[in-house]
């Protein structure tokens, strides 16, 4: 299997845009011979480059919400997924799909909009199949005012999920039963909670209740508190430490800017 994710960004929040003490690109999950760009926040593009990524293989878009580390970059990102952008005659080519809220929808220029084959708008709950992967919403609890949603690849041999940025809530633990990898945005270390993200001590309850425990636990789009401009130090290995003997998950990784993982590794 070849199946793999890039890290183009493990910062998240406006500390982390300013500074880009950690990157803001979001990442890349490679599937099914698939290239899908998961929240392409700012510099999602240069680190691509960076990176020796290549854009012109997205194929799938993923936007889970409003916020400018999640966005930014999805203009950029659709008019760079084509070497061609249209013939002779300004026949645009269309190509990928776009999964994202309305809000989103209305903030990318039509232009763009126009180049892609299909835009599916999004929410908890809904399904999708996309050539034979069964593409799920899950529920995320985030900003008063922006419509959000994590997401969840049902492949034949693992299933892939990603939080977004959430608030732990009843059901979370449930909705990521039969996960064997999840991503989740782990915006601040121990106990310093947050009103519309997550910090480590509050979920760790939660990811102790996912039955069966996951295979492996990714944590990313770590904020400022974490490792930037208002930490102390670098809590980051702190945390990975305090899941490993407070966890059922048999692998935890701490996201770095430009790491690859092999999805044939991560899975038992
Ligand atoms: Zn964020
Ligand atoms: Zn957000």
């Amino acid at each position: 299997m070849k199946d793999e994710i890039v890290i183009l960004g493990s910062g998240g929040g406006r500390h982390h845009i300013r500074t880009q003490h950690r990157a803001t690109g979001g990442f890349l999950f490679k599937f099914n011979g698939i290239q899908a760009h998961i929240d392409p926040g700012p510099g999602a593009m240069v680190r691509l480059t960076q990176y020796k990524e290549d854009p012109v293989k997205t194929e799938l878009f993923v936007v889970t919400h409003a916020h400018v580390d999640h966005y930014n970059d999805i203009n950029a990102i659709i008019e760079s997924s084509r070497e061609i952008i249209h013939d002779k005659n300004y026949n645009y080519y269309k190509k990928g799909i776009l999964i994202t809220t309305l809000e989103v929808i209305n903030l990318i220029q039509e232009y763009h909009l126009n180049m892609l084959e299909q835009i599916v708008r999004f929410k908890a709950g809904d399904k999708l199949n996309y050539k034979g992967v069964e593409i799920v919403g899950t529920k995320a609890i985030h900003s008063p005012v922006n419509e959000s949603f994590g997401i969840k690849f049902n492949l034949k041999e693992y299933s892939l999920a990603y939080t977004s940025d959430t608030k732990v809530f009843e059901d979370f633990s449930n909705q990521f039963s039969g996960v064997n990898i999840l991503i989740l945005n782990l915006l601040r270390p121990d106990s310093i909670t947050c009103k519309r993200h997550l910090c480590t001590d509050e979920v760790i309850p939660y990811l102790n209740k996912i039955d069966p425990p996951l295979d492996c636990l990714i944590i990313t789009h770590f904020g400022s508190y974490m490792d930037g401009p208002r930490s102390k130090r670098n809590f980051v290995p702190s945390q990975v430490n305090k899941l490993q003997e407070q966890t059922n998950i048999k692998k935890i990784i701490a996201a770095e800017d430009g790491l690859k993982l092999k999805i044939d590794e991560l899975i038992i």
